[in-house]
């Protein structure tokens, strides 16, 4: 069912502790991590703890664990001191899109100049 935990997802088995991952912050409803990947210096991941496919199914699905995300971000990124150069949410959206992970994850990106239009 919607928002429940997948069995086969791996943010939903990071968000339940199941796999390790660098969390940075942790809330209720939300966990922040360190992506394993990393594309600038400041690099985190803010998931909800509930199960949906990405950004705007989070939305409608639960708005205010999407609200929650967006808060989440915000406070990294003030927390990793990147607020005043500047950067980056992205929600990848479809495979299409980057997305290779369909657990609603915001990528918070900063620490280095960022380009635009992004690739
Ligand atoms: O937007 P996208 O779905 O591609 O983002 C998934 C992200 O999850 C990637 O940046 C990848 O490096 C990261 N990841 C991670 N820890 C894992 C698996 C993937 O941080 N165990």
């Amino acid at each position: 069912m919607a928002g429940e935990p997948q069995a086969d997802c791996l943010f939903c088995k990071i968000a339940a502790g199941d796999i390790p991952a660098t969390i940075v912050r942790e809330t209720d409803t939300t966990v922040a991590f360190r992506d394993i990947n990393p594309q600038a210096p400041t690099h985190v991941l803010v998931i909800p703890k509930v199960h949906y496919a990405d950004a705007a199914a989070l939305a409608v699905g639960d708005p205010q664990a999407a609200v929650d995300v967006l808060r989440e971000a915000g406070e990294v990124a003030a927390a990793e001191k990147t607020v005043d150069r500047g950067y980056r949410i992205v929600f990848n959206t479809g495979a299409g899109a980057g997305q290779t992970v369909f657990h609603a994850h915001a990528h918070v990106l900063g620490g280095r100049g960022l380009e635009w239009p992004p690739g």
